[in-house]
């Protein structure tokens, strides 16, 4: 059994209020709030041993390099990587896309070839690639999206389009909608398609296993899963992160330097220029040895039961449209909505007068919402942390938001 309680007191900023009420905080899939011991871990790195990485032969130059590398290790282990050489760390989701779409990209697409992408897709997972595809003449394809919030016919486009790269989203962050990944994983892989997976919001909610996924690439940020900002992930297989260029050049990433060339280090080094935010990296560590010692497995359940209650709960208000798969099992911790005559700002601007954060907007996801006919929408989004108890006050605001907009 598990202690919610427990939990929620690892979470320093849950026992804060907000307008004189406690803090109930729903807007886990723009950032989670952090444990203590991830906290305790980074005023810990720079108050005992803060030093910069792979250079000195000092002492604490070494610790530092060994938390550092150590981090490398725990990720690979959490993400199920065959080698911690497989791991990249970047500042996020989006830099780890766009390390993908100027250094793989560059390298092995030409004019006329496809990618394959989504109307679900988040804006760094679809302006990279309409970067690269300005620059280089590419075709831009969208694997379109049901009514219900599922993909449409997702093998058959693949199959149609035959794209050198597919990127897709895992767990959509408006829709919720877990995506079958490890299938079109398969299908694009055999018609000879690279895959990138955007894991921003499932690494935290779902157990990630990216070697029987099978991806090329994954990309995903430490603050979706109780790290610190600033710091991301980009997996990726080390026999393609051998043959990719680097993406920023200068220190750390070259093994010899002369005037007018360099020899580059192997990878994942290739691909950290410069000085890494160490901190954040040692941070991540105790966000995953966190999630880890919970277990991903019991996270999903948890998370589960409760976007279940919140779908039951808020399907019963009237006047509420709820977006995405309504099968509990086909969604992650988000759930977007509207509600009728309430502009989905001045709903989450009446929340957080009882403490209540939500997000409202488009969640950059612009294409998405024009697909659903709506400008904007709200997003309720959970962690491990949120309580049945929450997703009541949750309710209740919304009936009181219906009252003052006399809806
Ligand atoms: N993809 C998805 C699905 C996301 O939800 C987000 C963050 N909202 C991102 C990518 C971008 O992540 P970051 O801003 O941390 O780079």
């Amino acid at each position: 059994m598990v202690d919610l309680t427990k939990i929620r007191a690892d979470f320093p900023i849950l026992s804060r209020k907000v307008n004189g009420h406690p803090l109930v905080y729903l807007d886990n899939a723009a950032t989670t709030q952090k444990p203590k011991s991830v906290i305790e871990t980074i005023s810990n790195y720079y108050e005992t041993l803060n030093a910069n990485v792979h250079r000195g032969v000092h002492r604490l130059a070494e610790e530092a390099t060994a938390k550092y590398e150590d981090s490398r290790k725990k990720v690979a282990k959490f993400i199920g990587a065959s080698s911690p050489r497989e791991i990249v760390f970047t500042r996020g989701t989006t830099e780890a896309i766009n390390l993908v779409a100027y250094s793989w990209g560059e390298a092995n697409l030409k004019a006329g070839d496809t990618i394959l992408l989504t109307i679900m897709e988040h804006h760094s997972n679809l302006v990279p690639w309409q970067l690269l595809a300005q620059r280089k003449g590419l075709h831009l394809d969208f694997i379109p999206v049901t009514k219900a919030g599922y993909l449409k016919d997702p093998e058959r486009m693949i199959r149609k389009f035959r794209p050198k790269l597919l990127a897709f989203v895992q767990v959509s962050n408006v829709l919720g909608t877990i995506n079958p990944a490890q299938d079109l994983i398969r299908v694009a892989h055999e018609v000879g398609a690279t895959v990138l997976v955007d894991g921003a919001q499932a690494v935290s909610h779902l157990p990630v296993r990216v070697k029987e996924l099978d991806c090329d690439f994954y990309a995903f940020s430490g603050h979706k899963m109780l790290g610190p900002t600033g710091i991301g992930v980009l997996f990726s297989k080390t026999a393609l992160l051998e043959e990719m260029p680097p993406f920023l050049g200068g220190g750390e990433m070259i093994k010899e330097v002369f005037l007018r060339e360099s020899r580059y280090a192997e990878p994942p080094y290739k691909f950290e220029a410069g000085t890494p935010d160490i901190a954040g990296v040692v941070g991540l560590g105790a966000a995953v040895e966190y999630l880890s010692g919970l277990g991903m497995e019991v996270i999903r359940q948890l998370e589960e039961e409760l976007v279940s209650y919140a779908e039951a709960r808020l399907a019963k208000v009237k006047g509420l449209m709820i977006y995405g798969p309504r099968r509990p099992a086909d969604r992650g911790g988000v759930i977007a909505f509207n509600v009728e005559g309430i502009h989905p700002h001045d709903l989450a601007t009446v929340l957080d007068q009882d403490g209540i954060a939500i997000r409202s907007g488009n969640h950059c996801a612009m294409p998405l919402h024009e697909r659903l006919g709506v400008v904007a929408s709200a997003r309720a989004s959970f962690a491990l942390y949120n309580t049945k108890e929450e997703i009541d006050l949750l309710v209740e605001g919304i009936e009181r938001a219906k009252k003052v907009f006399k809806r």
